[in-house]
């Protein structure tokens, strides 16, 4: 690994999570090798992005798809088409929204971070129910002639409270707004590329470079032909709230690829392969007093795959949860594993490499050993 060796860099052994922080996830040869040949040659951007496009359609079975630099990007992309459509004096104009829609609804409980990649637009979020409930009228009331769009986070900010996807999508067509889904780390299951759209949501956006091991800089927008090309407009190479968003060729020809041996992937196989490390991870950790393990599911950002959740006794053991995370983080390799709760660590297989899953664990051991 010269590259990073040359830069001082340690790689990290990733038992935590496709966190965009820790790289994301890891490319496989057959998209790297893709991206190579991509960076060979000049071409017109517009249509290599439609062609890809058309094809990543057809792959996810949705009627439109657009690649654009992440699953953030997208976010952003999506809020300006459904500002401006594709007319070109409103792209112009934004983030000043005079006279246009400038408005998103947002149910309160799915504020989170990724939200500011809407509102950068200029757009006002118009916030809707609290943890426990959230009403039909009040998704009702929140919709005026200024509501650009409802936005959906689907994941760990998808509350017990919050009304019904489909709810949503009912009360959105009834008043002509469009529902756009945030599901950027919603794979596996892989049935999610059409999941949302076919229940009526109309743009569904994915990270490319989280479990599709695409390009870190990429992401798919997926969806209604009208939107996607009004997304398109708003995006680069066009002088627009997109243009700092750039895709390259390299990016787009590397997420085709990523897509199509995703969709060709054998998710049970990879499935069962995750709940043997988890089993194997359990069966030796359980032994050590002050150490409880066993697996837990979902993960992550509620992924149908199982983890393994240990709870640490910090007096049996002779050390912190927050010191184990630590020392295995400063330790040769570095391996990055997630807190849980107050006294735990979750162990996730979904981001190893084959063969990394005994590193995590001999390492974990070591920490612990030296503890003792
Ligand atoms: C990771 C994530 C994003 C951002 O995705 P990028 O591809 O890194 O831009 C947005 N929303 C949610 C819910 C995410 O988990």
């Amino acid at each position: 690994m010269s590259v990073y060796k040359n830069l001082g860099i340690r790689p990290v052994i990733n038992a935590f999570a496709t966190l965009t922080r820790l790289g994301g996830s890891l490319m496989p040869v057959e998209v790297t090798e893709a991206m190579l040949e991509a960076s060979k040659n000049f071409l017109e951007l517009d249509e290599l992005q439609k062609r890809v496009g058309d094809r990543l359609a057809v792959l996810t079975r949705n009627e439109a798809a657009y690649v654009s630099s992440g699953a953030a990007a997208g976010l952003t992309l999506a809020a300006a088409a459904c500002v401006t459509g594709t007319d070109p004096a409103a792209i112009a104009q934004i983030p000043n929204l005079t006279g246009l829609k400038n408005e998103v609804i947002i149910h309160r409980t799915h504020r989170n971070g990724y939200d500011h990649a809407v509102r950068q637009v200029g757009v006002k979020v118009v916030e809707i129910g609290f943890t426990i409930e959230t009403a039909r009228w009040e998704l009702e009331q929140a919709i005026s002639p200024q509501t650009a769009a409802i936005f959906w986070f689907q994941g760990v900010m998808t509350g017990i409270g919050d009304l019904p996807l489909h709810t949503v999508i009912e009360v959105a067509k009834d008043h002509g707004v469009p529902v756009i889904v945030d599901c950027a780390a919603q794979l596996p299951p892989v049935e999610n590329l059409w999941r949302f759209t076919q229940m009526g949501a109309d743009l569904a956006i994915f990270s490319g470079g989280k479990d599709l091991r695409g390009p870190q800089s990429s992401g798919l927008v997926l969806g209604r032909r009208d939107l996607i090309e009004a997304c398109a407009v708003n995006a680069s190479p066009n002088h627009s709230i997109g243009r700092p968003m750039k895709v390259g060729k390299e990016e787009m020809v590397g997420l085709l690829t990523a897509v199509e041996l995703y969709l060709n992937m054998d998710h049970e196989a990879r499935k069962q392969n995750c709940e043997d490390i988890v089993a194997a991870w359990t069966h030796r950790l359980k032994q050590i007093p002050g150490l409880t393990a066993r697996r837990d599911f979902p993960n992550e950002a509620g992924q149908p795959l199982p983890w393994c959740l240990l709870t640490v006794d910090p007096q049996l053991l002779g050390i912190s949860r927050d010191q184990i995370i630590d020392r295995l983080m400063a330790g040769n390799p570095a391996v990055a594993v997630a807190p849980a709760n107050h006294d735990g660590i979750h162990l996730n297989p979904m981001t190893l490499e084959p063969g990394e899953d005994q590193i995590v664990i001999d390492r974990l051991i070591a920490v612990l050993h030296q503890a003792a």
